[in-house]
């Protein structure tokens, strides 16, 4: 497609909005704009291409398609059929993965998913042979009540919250948590990575239905064969959310044991993380639960977005390309880069550095707590986000910990050469920041000083740091 076609076709959208409704326009072409100024090392965003994001602005968004391909609860769905089907096909081939299912709306409904289709697989499934009926409607009320007691009172093993896990794999805040019986491994308090005796042990003692792998804030690279070696050992089914690291996998960075769709029973993505496509999700599954998750939606979804899975096959055709292997590289060669520039100047790091995306930096290194040191890299025109360090004295609102990340950045073409020069400017923010005092003189979690100069100045700096790296070049909206 050409500069101008892509120009056209982005134009053109925006001046049909405006005629009905100018401040949707408007926002649209103020979040391009925001967007191209702003050193985006949000660890979870990227930049979707824009047939990517073309995809998704058309009349696929008005249909209803409950089921799956060639089997709707609606007529004529044949050019869902036609998207679903691509977007599927190019998540086994590019995964190698027996069972693709592209409906899920987010990585939460993924997850959701993927715990249904284990619950229905491992504890409904046996409750009907044992009372002999083929659906849950011909359970007797009390085999009935006896099954959702069952179903409520499982257990799922996953990582903690503060050593990187996520929120979905079992924690109270969310459902998961309301659903399971969950414990949590950690890591290891001295080197930071994952200690697999201590996970084995947690497992044999707790013996969940689920151990899942995956996290969102853990720099390095995880054992899939190892934990599948565990959850073996006591008979749970093997869970991975990818979600951060999927492109990680897709470009054949991650292999062999650090690969998991090999080993995991069932993997779950988002789409628009490291992958680089809509806003979305994705189960990768073996063939034995792949009626199950199938059964996604109407289970846990609502009907299926055809708009977003058109958009995910062409993000996922993407995927499958020569180049985005060399994109996947570049990625980690920009996020050691960091984690070198950073540590150079004195920067304390989780686990001393990165071997995927992702870095996390221990900003009670500078005297900050997440929070300030997130507000005052803002300030200064860097986009990152606190996140818990292991053992986080500051708990999960303000912190100890900036997460950053080098998908999006990536995309627009920086290299290891600016991201020494963004470390550069981060540890002048961080070492020139100060925590501030409550009213009372006690230290405050949420105040501090930086010099709005130097905010400023760096804020500058960071822009022409970006300048020979224009975000969606081809697109001109002037
Ligand atoms: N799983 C992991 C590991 C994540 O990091 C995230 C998002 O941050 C999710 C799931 C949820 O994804 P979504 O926001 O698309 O629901």
């Amino acid at each position: 497609m050409s500069r101008n076609a892509e120009s056209t076709a982005f134009r053109s959208a925006l001046e049909v909005i405006r005629a009905v409704e100018p401040r949707v326009a408007d926002a649209i072409g103020a979040e391009l704009t925001d967007q191209r100024e702003s050193l985006k090392l949000i660890a979870s965003e990227n930049y979707a291409s824009p047939a990517t994001l073309l995809a998704m602005g058309n009349w696929f968004s008005d249909k209803y398609a409950e089921g799956t391909v060639g089997r709707r609860f609606y007529a004529g769905c044949q050019n869902v059929d036609t998207v679903e089907a691509l977007a599927a096909e190019h998540a086994r081939e590019l995964f190698g993965a027996a069972h693709a299912y592209v409906q899920p709306h987010s990585g939460i409904d993924a997850n959701l998913v993927a715990f249904w289709a284990v619950l229905a697989d491992r504890v409904e499934s046996p409750a009907l042979k044992k009372a002999q009926v083929r659906q849950v409607n011909d359970l007797t009320e009390a085999d009935w009540f006896a099954l959702r007691r069952e179903l409520g009172n499982q257990r799922m093993l996953g990582m903690s919250l503060d050593a990187g896990g996520h929120l979905t794999h079992g924690f109270r805040p969310n459902i998961s948590g309301k659903m399971f019986d969950q414990r949590s491994y950690g890591t290891d308090p001295a080197t930071g990575l994952i200690d697999y005796d201590q996970v084995a042990e947690a497992a044999r003692e707790f013996k969940p239905l689920i151990l899942v792998g995956g996290y969102s804030a853990y720099p390095r690279k995880v054992n899939f064969r190892i934990l599948r070696e565990i959850a073996d050992s006591v008979g749970a089914t093997f869970m991975v959310d990818m979600a951060h690291f999927a492109g990680l996998v897709a470009g054949k960075v991650f292999t062999g044991d650090f690969d998991p769709v090999p080993h995991a029973h069932i993997v779950t993505t988002t789409t628009h993380k490291s992958l680089r496509g809509p806003r979305g999700g994705m189960v990768l599954c073996q063939p034995e639960l792949a009626d199950q998750v199938d059964r996604g939606c109407p289970m846990v979804l609502g009907g299926p977005l055809p708009h977003v899975m058109a958009a995910k096959a062409v993000a996922l055709a993407e995927a499958r390309r020569p180049d985005f292997a060399d994109y996947a590289q570049r990625i980690v060669d920009n996020a050691q880069a960091l984690a070198e520039g950073l540590l150079s100047r004195g920067a304390k790091l989780v686990t001393g550095g990165t071997d995927n995306h992702l870095v996390l930096i221990d900003v009670s290194g500078y005297g900050l707590t997440g929070r300030q040191a997130e507000q005052a890299l803002l300030d200064s025109g860097i986009v990152t986000n606190r996140n818990s360090v292991p053992q986080d004295p500051n708990g999960a609102w303000y912190t100890s910990g900036i997460r950053i990340g080098t998908p999006a950045l990536t995309t627009r073409g920086l290299g290891t050469a600016e991201m020494d020069q963004t470390a550069e400017l981060m540890h002048t923010v961080l070492t020139q920041t100060t925590a501030g005092a409550n009213a009372d003189g006690t230290p405050s979690k949420a105040k501090y000083t930086l010099d709005p100069a130097l905010a400023d100045k760096i804020a500058r700096q960071a822009t022409d740091l970006l300048a020979p790296f224009p975000l969606y070049p081809t697109v001109d909206l002037t």
